[in-house]
């Protein structure tokens, strides 16, 4: 067998990145051979990103000297698991919800496309090739702006029946009680562990730490680094919370391994820290049975090329 080449797209809310991925003969990790990058300008409604995309797509293939098999693709927003279309989206790309994303490409391009969603393709890479490769059930949490996951089976990705699996980020904690989540909810996780929260809560505790913009998550990791008291509060329960999910979900799931991944985590110091890590293992603790205490909970270490990978592997998939 010959080296096989994918085409992969991770479509997200701020850019569309689009490689084109080598899959070795014998076997060694998949690498990409292209890569290019476009802003996604998700405000200018889903029929314009869906041209970025396409335009995005062709420039990849006629960029590239040889054959490619088709094109996985890992979406924000919902993706219909039958279909290949997107089912649901929220507000930061308005218009996208609708749009008949895999039918349309593949008719476009008369070549297979499989779509599926981004979080969902981040734990795909993950679990085949990255961190979580060789363990027989991987639960993977994406933690940035907001939360989001994904449980990995026997190298699957469970997407559930509406495509929707995985919404971790939108699960009662008790941390959250009374306050708002971004999805219409109230006391949902997201609202108290994601970036956006982290900067949302040391804010109306302690006041922006730049007088001139909102504080963000970013901000407040510097300042763990830096030793800051209040700081390492804030990220302290934000762990404890995020722990304590995990616990929860471990005691539904029982996977081999908890992998953590996202923007997030891998942007700032203050999220690697060992504060941060010590509170996510304290609350993980207070929640999990007895006989998953010690299931390792790992950084994730494909970063932005996990959705490529996984967007990529998906297809193939459908291929077999
Ligand atoms: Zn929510």
């Amino acid at each position: 067998m010959s080296d096989r080449y994918v085409c992969s797209v991770d479509i997200g809310g701020t850019k569309i990145a689009c490689a084109i991925m080598a899959f070795p003969a014998d076997g060694s990790r998949p690498h990409s051979v292209y890569e290019a990058e476009v802003a996604t300008d998700a405000a200018e409604g889903g029929e314009a990103v869906y041209a970025r995309v396409a335009a995005a797509v062709r420039a990849a293939l006629d960029a590239f000297d040889g054959e490619v098999l088709g094109v996985g693709i890992g979406s924000a927003g919902v993706v219909d698991p039958k279909t290949g279309g997107i089912a649901y989206a929220n507000e930061i790309m308005p218009g996208w919800g609708g749009i008949a994303l895999g039918p349309r490409l593949a008719e476009e391009l008369d070549m297979p496309v499989a779509v599926t969603g981004d979080v969902h393709a981040h734990a795909l890479g993950e679990a085949r090739w990255g961190v979580g490769r060789g363990y027989e059930s991987v639960l993977c949490l994406g933690i940035g702006t907001g939360i989001g996951g994904a449980f990995v089976m026997d190298g699957r990705v469970m997407r559930g029946s509406h495509g929707a699996a995985g919404h971790m980020g939108h699960i009662e904690s008790t941390a959250a009680a009374g306050i708002p989540c971004a999805c219409g909810r109230s006391g949902h996780l997201e609202s108290v562990a994601s970036g956006t929260s982290i900067g949302r809560i040391f804010e109306e505790r302690y006041g922006r730490v730049d007088p001139s913009r909102p504080t963000v998550g970013r901000d407040v990791n510097d300042l763990v680094a830096a030793g800051d008291p209040r700081a390492i509060e804030v990220v302290s329960e934000a762990g404890r919370a995020l722990g304590a999910s995990l616990g929860t979900l471990a005691n539904i799931l029982d996977p081999a391994v908890i992998v953590l991944s996202g923007g997030v985590i891998h942007e700032g110091t203050g999220w690697r820290s060992e504060t941060w890590r010590a509170s996510v293992a304290e609350g993980y603790r207070s929640q999990a049975l007895d006989p998953l205490e010690d299931t390792p909970i790992l950084i994730g270490v494909l970063e932005g090329e996990a959705p490529l990978i996984g967007a990529a592997e998906n297809l193939l998939d459908t291929l077999r």
